[in-house]
This record gives C-alpha cells, structure tokens and sequence, in this order.
C-alpha cells in the first residue's frame, strides 16, 4: 500500500518572504507530521530545496532559510510509520523534466500506487523511493501535453485515492484537492500572496486572511496572470475525512470550513447525553480529549479537571532505561495528579481507541493514583477499519474494535464502564444530514474509493 502518510502542506505566491512565511506555516502544522519537513522555493532563475529528518525549527536555520529564496515557495511537514524514516522520502520532491524544474508536496495516500508504478517501471520510468508522490511526477512527465498545467491534468485522470498537493515550477504555483476531497486544503490571503495550507492555524500565524476551501476537484493555479481555478474531472460526491475533527486537526483550525474545537466541543456534549454516568470529575486525556471533556463537563454538569499532565518536550523517540519501568512509553508522556484524583469517580475522555494499549495503561495509571473508579468516553464510534487515505491506522486485525464487542472491550481497557459516540451522533456533529458528505470509513468500512490492495 506504500506510504501512509499524515502530513501537513504551506505554500503561497507572490511573497517577498516566501520560504520565511513557509517555515512558520511548517511550524503551525507541525503536528501533521513530526518526522521530516521540506521548503521549496522559487526565485525566477531556479528551485530551491531544503529538507531534512526532525522539526521543522531544528531542520531550517537562518542560513538555510537565506539559500531559499524568490517569492514563491512550498513546504511539508511529514509523519509516516511504514517506508521508513529516511531523508529522500522527505517532501517537496524536486524533479528536472520536460516542463524543467517541478516540485511537488503531498498529503495523502493514492490507492492505485502499485499498479501505477508496474506499469510506469515497464515503460522505462525509474524510482528512488517507493513515495506515490514519485509516481504523479513521473505520470506529469509522461503525459501528451504541451503544457505544465494540462499535464497536471492528465495525470490526475490516472491516478485514485486520496491527495491534497501543491506544485511549484518557476512559472506556477499549482494547488490541488482530489475530487473526494478526503484530505483537507485552505486558501488565503496575504497582500499581494495567494496562500494554501492544510489547516487555517498556520494562515493565523503568517497573518493571512482565510478565503476558502479548495474544493473537492479543483486545482488552483496561481501564476503571472493572477489566479484561476479548473475542474479537470468528473464531480463525485466529496467525502472529506471526518477523522481530522475527531483527532487529527489542531482544535484553532477551520478544517473543512468548521470550527474543530466547536465539532469537538459538540462530540463531548452529545457523548454525555448517550452514557451518562455518576462521577465527581471529568479528566482528558490530554491533548487529544481536552475539547471533548470539556463538553462533557459542560453537558453533564460534572466539574472538569487536567487530572493527567502532559509532559510537552516528549520527542517521538527518548532512550529507555536499561531496566524496563512497566508503562514507561506513556509515563515519559502522562503523569496522574494524585491529589485531584484520590478517591474520586473519573470520567476519563480521549478522542478514540486504536489497538487499546494507550487506553489500558492511562486507565492503570489513574486507578494506580488512588481513583475509586474510572469510567472510559470515548468521543468518535469504535474504530473498526483502516484508514487507505493517508491517517495511520494500523491493520485491521490490530485495531482493538475491529473484533471485539463493547463489553470485551471495556475488559481490554480495564475501565468500569466504557461509551463511545455513536455514528449518528458524530454525524450530527458534523452537521451532515443525510449522513453522506464525510468519509466515515474508519467507523463503517464504506470506503468511497476501494484501495487496490481490498479489490
Ligand atoms: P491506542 O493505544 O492505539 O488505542 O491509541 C489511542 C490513542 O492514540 C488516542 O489517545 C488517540 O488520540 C491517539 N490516536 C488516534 N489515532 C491516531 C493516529 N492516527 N496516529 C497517532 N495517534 C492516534
């Protein structure tokens, strides 16, 4: 299936400082992709490209900053579990071709990579990384076309799945939202720059004013003559990933045009209302649950407090102790406040359950520092399948709802009662009436597009 990629994408033109607003816009995604991040810039003569492994503030310096420069640039913050954490899988990829120089960033995952890549290796391509953005470069390559931009389209009529990406030449600043819209993509304002970002929290950073939405299908083209926006191909219904609101998304972004921290908000009050239980506290599970406690606090009336602390200089890695500490893995990330929860009934809330191994030691953890009961709210339905479209979910055998009913899993997990939102709740939520204009396939397994890898 290749890559599975949850990332964060900046770009904007005409903009004096353009690589400088790219690297802040990287810094407010940040939380899209903690593994690498990249900047392609372009000043008229050539592209320029920076990346590397790590944050985004330990990957750019001043100086590499200055080696970045031109008014137009792109940039991407990567997170990925499977292909390996090596620097040539870092976006943008910056490619020489037949329309000259072309940089691409994707947030995404195709779902026809493979057989993409056979039949592009028969006809003599050749690939350095098993990255699907590789394959829509080479698909831009090797269209008839004459042009850039009617290259880009043929190639986007080849490939399926999911894909948000910016494209960069010298002429052009391309970006693209594929016709499902599974992935989110911003546009906005700053002066004279027309700016493209994952979430609106890195348009809040730069100052740019926020516009709109890429639609689901549209590529918006931004150049010399000012900005245009095609439908290169045949409308489908959009179905934009419901999982940015319920985990994904920084709570001060705008992500498909609404509010998450309100979405979040909404989760935890309906969750209330479907398992209520008798309590004396609300504790998040911090940071994913804080929105949703607090409204389950709110809906419930029971008092809200930070009953777990996040320790928020925990890198994605930190070197173990020789002699293993039991749970060490969430006890360098969550610490229990004992004083607050010593003998108290805790309503304990997280976004969602994935294998259940993170639940189960948060539930030791709190009955450990002297709770009398601890009752699990869980603010998304039970994840069952795995997400093609670019959230890493592991495989469906993994995934703790995927073969369990809800008493077994409260078992699992070790609490005395365990709720999760229902799909109707969460489509409530999300203000969709008939149930139809979001991507639920992680809940339901109704996937819009079937991965080739499930046909
Ligand atoms: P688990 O122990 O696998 O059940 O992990 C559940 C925790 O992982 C919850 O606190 C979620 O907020 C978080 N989570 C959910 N989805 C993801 C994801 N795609 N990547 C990383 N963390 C996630």
């Amino acid at each position: 299936m290749g890559f599975k990629d949850e990332c964060g994408v900046f770009g904007l033109w005409p903009e004096l400082e353009a690589s400088r607003q790219t690297y802040l816009g990287l810094y407010a995604l940040q939380h899209r992709g903690q593994e690498a991040a990249g900047i392609c810039s372009r000043d008229g003569v050539k592209l320029h490209l920076h990346k590397g492994l790590g944050y985004v503030a330990d990957i750019f310096t001043e100086a590499t900053l200055d080696r970045l420069p031109g008014n137009g640039a792109i940039g991407h913050t990567r997170y990925s579990t499977t292909g390996g954490n090596v620097a040539s899988a870092a976006h943008p990829f910056l490619v020489e071709g037949r329309f000259g120089q072309l940089a691409l960033c994707h947030n995404g995952n195709l779902t026809n990579t493979e057989s993409l890549r056979k039949r592009l290796i028969q006809a003599g391509q050749v690939f350095s990384s098993p990255s699907d953005s590789e394959v829509i470069l080479a698909l831009i390559n090797r269209a008839g076309a004459a042009t850039l931009e009617e290259a880009v389209m043929e190639a986007l009529g080849q490939v399926q799945g999911a894909y948000s990406l910016l494209i960069l030449t010298q002429d052009q600043l391309l970006a693209v939202r594929d016709p499902h819209g599974f992935r989110p993509l911003a546009m906005a304002q700053l002066g004279e720059a027309t700016v493209f970002s994952s979430e609106t929290c890195a348009f809040d950073l730069v100052g740019a004013d926020y516009v709109r939405e890429v639609e689901p299908g549209e590529v918006v083209i931004v150049d010399a003559q000012g900005v245009h926006s095609r439908f290169p191909q045949p409308r489908v219904r959009p179905k934009p990933c419901v999982f940015e609101h319920v985990y994904f998304a920084r709570p001060d972004s705008l992500v498909y045009g609404q509010s998450v921290m309100a979405t979040r908000r909404d989760m935890g009050r309906l969750l209330a209302r479907r398992h209520p239980v008798a309590a004396d506290l609300v504790v998040p599970v911090p940071d994913s649950g804080v929105s949703a406690a607090l409204g389950f606090a709110e809906a419930s009336g029971i008092p809200f407090e930070f009953g777990l602390i996040r320790n928020h200089y925990v890198g994605r890695t930190f070197i173990e102790p020789r002699q293993s500490i039991r749970s060490f893995g969430v006890k360098v990330k969550l610490n229990p406040v004992r004083e607050l929860l010593k003998g108290k009934r805790v309503v304990l809330v997280d976004d969602s359950v994935v294998r259940g191994t993170t639940s189960r030691k948060i539930v030791q953890m709190v009955r450990a520092a002297g709770a009398s009961e601890v009752h699990m709210r869980i603010s998304s339905p039970p994840t069952t399948h795995s997400c093609f479209y670019g959230i890493d979910t592991p495989s469906r055998d993994q995934l703790l709802a995927s073969s369990r009913d809800l008493e077994a899993i409260r078992e699992f997990i070790g609490a005395d009662t365990m709720g999760y939102l229902t799909l109707e709740d969460l489509q409530v939520t999300m203000q969709d009436h008939d149930g139809q204009s979001f991507c639920y396939a992680c809940f339901t397994g109704d996937y819009a597009v079937v991965p080739e890898g499930l046909t």
